[in-house]
């Protein structure tokens, strides 16, 4: 009888021999290497004449037109800076609406009809491109008549050079159009947002009498992920079509002796990170921090923040690179939100901001409650997500983030506010007594051993259950799903601050003008603001049932899953938001909700059917094994007259369960079978009531089958090898 051979893998896996580059890393001059890949306005500055340069830094600080001459004497430049890194082709880089990069190589070179040929590299070709690319997702907004697509260079955010095996190509950040003019990326949105939040900002800043200079978004997303080794990886088809695994029995060891977390970095994963690191700080990725994770084999990078756009490609640049630089180490890099059921899942939390160059318009300083420009703009924060919890929620709703939110490792779905205790206190006083007086203050730690130093402490401690916390000087969003882009909830962000800030200026404008002065003005604005905002604040614990209870009571949603939150995306307030500020037209907005819901159908459609056709491919057969085996052996042992009543029982126990995985089986081929109806929203409606369930069903009797079925018959890698093996 056939044995599978995967318990030998677990040796194999184990005394992988990591490729000794790290000598590279160790001899590396970071300030040298920083951005070495990357055409920078340092090396534009150096390689451009000053009028153009000038004119390219005034539209990366304010956004202002470029002029064609520029573009063609960025384009000399780019090429020269790239061929003489070994580039030969270039690409426009965007970011479909698949979540992910895209790219088509175009060379530079031009053939001139004698047998030779020359490189060129026109201003034309770097504004802009036409991939096609016509098999992305659009939603309904290319028809094939019209599949025309376009890229347009973003001058915001610098070209960068990717090294290859077989050589180097220029990428080019571009965003993604129709032929129509509508936008079918990621990119567009979040750079108008930011364009209106920038407008809205200086708006108030005008009335605050701040100088009135631009004004960025800025992010800071700390990104998890899980790395196992490839040799289990290629051993399991859910894993290779899903991204998680859709069965595995919880091992009897996880996460309980918290002996992972911080603990040092195995060493293959060490020097798999100075890789992905290494090659991030050549693309002048800031990347800063690095740790282990609460679950065995889970990890997390963070870069410093930076401008919202910049920061958003640099996530996919950092994403695509954990991801590739993985299977050089043998190891794969699992960015799904929920990898192992019963483990840890991953998160992203997306730190954001906004401010001038040189002021971060959400630091409090010393004294919170008399920085009322401070108090301002946080109130328009708390009104924005007073009003817009659906947005937020919405925008990070996908098919994989269902299995974090309330699940006691990642916020509820219920979106609230932590402020902490001090800006709790500003708001109460403000609220009780149309002022406030006082900021409580936060002292220094005291750790009552002299020779250690005292440590100031932070005014707020931390919130770690909290989906939107303040944390300091910036509001972290924790509600992210691991494997997704951070620009559509940046957008969100962006757009609907842009818009609160918009109607707490109008308010005030009308005051002015009606002879209020202005600090009058502004504590009677923020007193009547409060009571709009409060609810929202929640500083306990997120995790538990009371708040869920106590949420309810305060009104605020609870949208469980995917299929209860992308709705909202499209309804008259949200519609008529974006809209407003130029952000996402109708169409586009329907188009995208298109799109997310039958991303949602395809990922639990792909999962139902890898499920059926693991179960009954791999799982039965093994089960039927068994129980052949033992049914011979009670045979045998009838004919000798040996009592062989454990084995029996052993096998009647195993019949059962295999007569309830073929039950269980039957239901999910059929659910699978099933289409719901025609259009998306039914289809995946279907998969959400009927699929899921039923593949829920399989597993479990799957999960309690490998506790019983001989460990060298099982067909797949265990959690405890995939989890344990660094
Ligand atoms: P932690 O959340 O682990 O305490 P930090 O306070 O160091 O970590 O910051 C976490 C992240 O927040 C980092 O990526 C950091 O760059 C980012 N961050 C800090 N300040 C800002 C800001 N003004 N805007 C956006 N992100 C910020
Ligand atoms: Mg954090």
């Amino acid at each position: 009888m056939p044995r599978v051979s995967q318990r030998f893998d677990v040796l194999a896996a184990a005394r992988y021999a990591s490729p000794t580059n790290g000598d590279a890393m160790h001899r590396v001059d970071l300030e040298e290497i920083f951005g070495e890949n990357l055409f920078g306005l340092h090396e534009m500055k150096s390689r451009l004449p000053k009028p153009q340069y000038q004119a390219l830094l005034s539209t990366v600080r304010t956004g202002t037109e470029l002029d064609p001459s520029v573009a063609d004497a960025v384009a000399v430049a780019m090429k020269e800076w790239a061929m003489e890194r070994g580039a030969t082709h270039y690409t426009h880089w965007f970011q479909p609406l698949t979540g992910l990069t895209a790219e088509k190589h175009d060379s530079f070179l031009v053939p001139v009809g004698d047998g030779r040929a020359v490189t060129e590299f026109s201003g034309k070709e770097l504004v802009r491109g036409e991939p096609d690319a016509s098999s992305f997702p659009s939603g309904g907004l290319r028809a094939t008549f019209e599949a025309r697509g376009y890229t347009a260079w973003d001058p915001t955010s610098p070209a960068f050079l990717m090294e290859g095996p077989g050589g180097a190509y220029l990428c080019i950040p571009t965003a993604f159009a129709s032929w129509t003019g509508e936008a079918l990326d990621k990119k567009t949105p979040l750079l108008r947002s930011i364009h209106a939040l920038d407008e809205q900002t200086r708006r108030a800043l005008r009335l605050f009498g701040t100088p009135d200079k631009p004004v960025r978004a800025t992010l800071g997303p700390e990104q998890e992920f899980f790395l196992i080794d490839e040799e289990f990886y290629y051993r399991r088809p859910d894993l290779m079509t899903s991204g998680r695994t859709l069965f595995g029995a919880k091992p009897p060891k996880g996460q309980e002796m918290e002996d992972h977390y911080f603990g040092s970095i195995p060493e293959r994963v060490l020097e798999y990170m100075n890789e992905v690191e290494l090659d991030l700080y050549k693309l002048g990725v800031p990347v800063k921090t690095r740790h282990n994770e609460v679950a065995p084999g889970q990890y997390e990078m963070a870069p410093i923040y930076e401008d919202a756009n910049q920061a958003a490609d640099h996530q996919q640049l950092m994403m695509s690179t954990l991801r590739r630089v993985a299977r050089k180490y043998g190891l794969v890099c699992l960015m799904h939100e929920k990898p192992f059921f019963g483990v840890n899942g991953s998160g992203k939390h997306l730190n954001w901001s906004f401010g001038t160059e040189d002021a971060n318009l959400l630091e409090p300083g010393d004294t919170p409650h008399d920085n009322m420009q401070f108090l301002f703009f946080s109130s328009a924060v708390l009104k924005a997500v007073t009003k817009h919890q659906d947005l937020l929620r919405a925008s990070i709703a996908h098919a994989g983030n269902d299995h974090r939110l309330g699940a006691n490792e990642a916020p509820p779905a219920i979106i609230s506010a932590f402020v902490g205790d001090q800006l709790q206190d500003i708001f109460e006083q403000i609220e009780k007594a149309g002022e406030a007086t006082s900021s409580k203050a936060s002292g220094l730690l005291g750790l009552g051993v002299k020779s250690l130093p005292d440590l100031p402490k932070d005014a707020g401690d931390r919130n770690r259950t909290s989906p939107f916390a303040f944390t300091g000087n910036k509001w972290e969003f924790r509600a992210l799903g691991s494997s997704q882009s951070v620009s559509f909830p940046a957008t969100v962000l962006n757009t609907i601050v842009a818009e609160s800030i918009d109607g707490l200026c109008d308010s005030l404008e009308k005051a002015l003008d009606a002879g209020t002065p202005f600090d009058d003005a502004l504590r009677t604005l923020l007193a009547q603001e409060i009571h709009g905002f409060k609810h929202i604040m929640f500083n306990g614990d997120n995790y538990t049932e009371e708040w869920v209870t106590e949420a309810e009571r305060r009104g605020l949603l609870n949208l469980r899953n995917t299929m209860d939150a992308l709705p909202y995306l499209v309804d008259d307030k949200n519609a008529a938001i974006f809209e407003k500020y130029g952000v996402l037209t109708k169409r586009e907005l329907e188009s995208r909700f298109e799109i997310y819901v039958e991303q949602y159908f395809n990922s639990v459609n792909i999962e139902g059917e890898t499920a059926a056709g693991m179960a009954r491919t791999m799982i039965l057969p093994a089960a039927n094994r068994y129980l052949s085996e033992l049914l011979g052996t009670v045979a045998q042992a009838g004919a000798l007259g040996v009592k062989v009543e454990g084995v029996a029982h052993t096998a009647r126990e195993l019949a059962e369960l295999i007569n309830e995985l073929v039950s269980k089986l039957g239901e999910l081929v059929a659910q699978n079978a099933e289409l719901g109806g025609d259009s998306v929203l039914e289809k995946a409606d279907h998969v959400r009531r009927n699929v899921i369930p039923a593949m829920v069903g399989v597993r479990s009797v799957v999960d309690r089958l490998e506790k019983v079925v001989p460990d060298d018959l099982w067909p797949i890698p265990s959690y405890r090898e995939m989890l344990f093996v660094k």
